[in-house]
């Protein structure tokens, strides 16, 4: 699933001489076989875990500055003091150490309890709903909790699964090499001891703003003092004909990805709609089943939009690499006799399609209820929508980006939950503004792309090196503002770009 911490360097638990720790800073080793960052800030000894705890990344190849680190794989931060979570996607904290000094000796004694938050400002908030048991509405809830609010959380979602880790759909878990146990982001024992009132398979259909309550499918009424909209994405569904039936699939939820898997029987033939994300994500995941697999896409090269043709030429050939076969600057037009007929003509064989050609925000809800939809629901730089008390988080908030200061709507995991994460803070009086650059990552046959910031449009790509499957450093520009950056196999190149933006957004 990622990286581990090398548990290398010296038992801090033995004892080191004080000598041999920095004046100020950090110093990676281990206690026994657990890696930990030993850190000296303000002249006080702390001592945290080296391995983040969403996918076990080695935060000693990270970035550390003199407050917090930045782990190399999908930029989850820590505070450097107490080990808490300060930004997605991680959402449990570090384990912490007692450190003791002994004369000139300093030894990392026995575990801490995690650090308490910090106090909340005074509120009378106390019911919050959230709507989606996505990326969104699950750091809300988590969050809310950590922050010691007290109040009833319900979740309404529609979906059957509790939530889940959506990226590993069309990743490990499609190809077959991730457990289930690994998918549910919470036990079931969670929400009970956290007292959230999780409702699957509960549609949302009124947001009643007058009357302060939600309303559900089955009729239930639910009041809120403060509620989330977090309901994602909706894929986008082909007209054409043929492109409605059983073997025609879209790729959103664990049942998506179930009823995918039933198909994808060794040497079956795959067509995919689609030359982004989930299209070529599905793609490497189907070859690993030993799917035939054959992508029909209107673009040159795959991912050109977001990357360029220069590096979506380099994932084309990885692609082809692996088997995978190409209609490019093409679109099926039909789903007809087990083929899809092609806009230029041609058939292509297909047990299974897999369409994969974008997502549209849901945002009917919202509309209905009076609120500014635009592209997505409208919130301030606080997440909060055009009625006060209601925020929105995820896919579906269009928010104004520090850096551009344009309306922008990102369909990242890593955004939807730092915004939920945001979200629950500000329920509760804070006031946090959503400053964070937006961060994803894909991974394909073994090779993660990252890409920090926001570009839907560039004058200039700048390359750092060569462009290719085994490093790249590419770096978007309009009007010579540096907008975005992707890479491959420079991490720590990606956060020092997320830290430069990041400091562009607040000012400094
Ligand atoms: C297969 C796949 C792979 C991905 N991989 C990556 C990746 O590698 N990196 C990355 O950055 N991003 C990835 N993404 C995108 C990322 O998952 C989304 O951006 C993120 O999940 C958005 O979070 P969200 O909370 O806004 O919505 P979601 O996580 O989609 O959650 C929305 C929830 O709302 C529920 N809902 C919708 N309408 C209603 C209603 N009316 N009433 C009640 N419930 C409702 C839905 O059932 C769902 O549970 C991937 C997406 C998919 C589908």
């Amino acid at each position: 699933m990622g990286g581990s911490a090398p548990a290398s360097g010296p038992d801090f638990s033995s004892g080191i001489k004080l000598s041999d720790c920095p004046a100020e800073g950090t110093l990676a080793g281990r206690v026994g076989d657990t890696g930990v960052l030993l850190s000296r800030l303000g002249g006080e000894f702390y001592a945290i875990s080296a391995t983040c705890t969403h996918y076990g990344g080695a935060l000693s190849e990270g970035h550390i500055s003199e407050r917090d680190v930045r782990c190399p794989l999908h930029h989850a931060c820590f505070d450097l003091k107490t080990g808490a979570v300060l930004r997605a996607p991680a959402l449990d904290p570090l384990d912490r150490w007692r450190v003791d000094i002994e004369g000139e000796q300093l030894f990392v004694r026995e575990k801490l309890p995690s650090a308490r938050a910090k106090a909340l400002p005074e509120s009378d908030v106390r019911r919050i709903v959230i709507i989606g048991g996505g990326a969104a509405g699950l750091a809300c809830a988590v969050e809310l909790r950590k922050i010691g609010y007290q109040g009833s959380i319900a979740m309404l979602t529609e979906d059957r699964d509790p939530p889940y880790d959506r990226p590993n759909l069309s990743k490990d878990y499609l190809a077959g090499t991730a457990q289930n146990e690994w998918m549910p982001l919470r036990s079931e024992d969670w929400y009970r001891e956290n007292d959230i009132d999780l409702r699957l398979r509960t549609k949302v259909d009124v947001l009643d703003i007058e009357m302060r309550e939600v309303r559900s499918n089955s009729g239930e009424r639910v009041p809120f003092d403060r509620l989330l909209l977090a309901m994602g994405s909706e894929p986008r569904r082909l007209e054409q004909e043929g492109f409605s039936g059983p073997n025609v699939h879209t790729l959103r939820s664990f049942a998506d990805a179930r009823a995918i898997i039933e198909h994808a029987k060794p040497n079956s033939r795959a067509v995919i709609l689609g030359s982004s994300f989930i299209g070529l994500e599905a793609a490497a995941a189907l070859r690993q089943r030993k799917v035939d697999v054959t992508v029909i896409s209107p673009e040159k090269a795959p991912f050109e939009r977001v990357f360029g043709a220069e590096l979506g030429r380099s994932l084309q050939r990885l692609h082809e690499d692996h088997g995978v076969r190409f209609h490019l600057g093409n679109v099926g037009a039909a789903f007809q006799n087990g083929e899809v007929v092609l806009a230029k003509g041609e058939r292509v064989p297909a047990d299974f399609v897999l369409v994969g050609v974008g997502v549209t925000p849901r945002t009917a809800l919202a509309e209905a209820a009076g609120l500014t939809v635009d592209n997505g629901v409208w919130v301030n730089e606080q997440l909060e929508t055009s009625c006060p008390s209601v925020f929105a988080a995820g896919d579906i908030a269009a928010y104004p980006d520090p850096l551009t200061q344009e309306r922008v709507r990102i369909e990242h995991w890593t955004v939807a939950e730092r915004q939920g994460q945001i979200a629950a803070a500000n329920m509760l009086g804070a006031k946090q503004r959503f400053d964070s650059a937006p961060f994803f990552w894909t991974e394909q046959h073994g090779v993660t792309v990252r890409y920090i910031g926001h570009a839907t449009r560039w004058d200039d790509i700048r390359s750092e090196g060569e462009i290719g499957i085994e490093q790249t450093l590419l770096r978007y520009y309009q009007e010579g503002e540096h907008l975005a950056s992707a890479t491959i196999n420079r991490d720590k190149g990606n956060l020092e770009d997320e830290l430069k933006l990041e400091a562009r957004m607040r000012g400094h």
